[in-house]
């Protein structure tokens, strides 16, 4: 089997008795322009172009799984958005009951109170002071 014309796309045309291979498209450049089989099937620009092709479409085949990766990060990116701001809520309702504790813990501390209520209270108060330490 031989290649087709390199410039209309077409089966070229093999003469064997001649051993010459041609392209019989009248509209072709190379029409009847007569070539030997290995003239014919010699095509090194051709054969760069394929090997380059074929580089690019295994890049291209990577960078499509790059991009269906990213688009799976930007997935989760934006479930982990979600959860922070329930978290940021959860934090912000946390803090204030804590400054309510606080405020409760002081008045006791103050009324010179130290029941079991208290105690446990002030627990509370000196795990707020370790976190705001940190
Ligand atoms: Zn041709």
């Amino acid at each position: 089997m031989y290649k087709a014309c390199p410039f209309c796309g077409r089966a070229a045309h093999l003469f064997l008795l001649q051993s010459i291979i041609t392209c019989l498209n009248p509209d072709c450049k190379l029409y009847k322009i007569e070539f030997t089989y290995d003239q014919w099937e010699k095509r090194p620009i051709e054969d760069d172009l394929q090997v380059r092709i074929a580089g690019l479409e295994m890049q291209n085949a990577w960078l499509n799984t790059e991009i269906a990766g990213l688009v799976l990060t930007a997935g989760c990116i934006d479930i982990y958005k979600t959860k922070n701001e329930i978290l940021q809520a959860r934090i912000a309702k946390l803090e204030d009951v804590l400054k309510r504790a606080n405020d409760i813990a002081e008045l006791w501390v103050c009324e010179g109170s130290w029941g079991e209520d208290e105690r446990e209270l002030l627990d509370i108060l000196a795990f707020n002071q370790w976190k705001e330490e940190e």
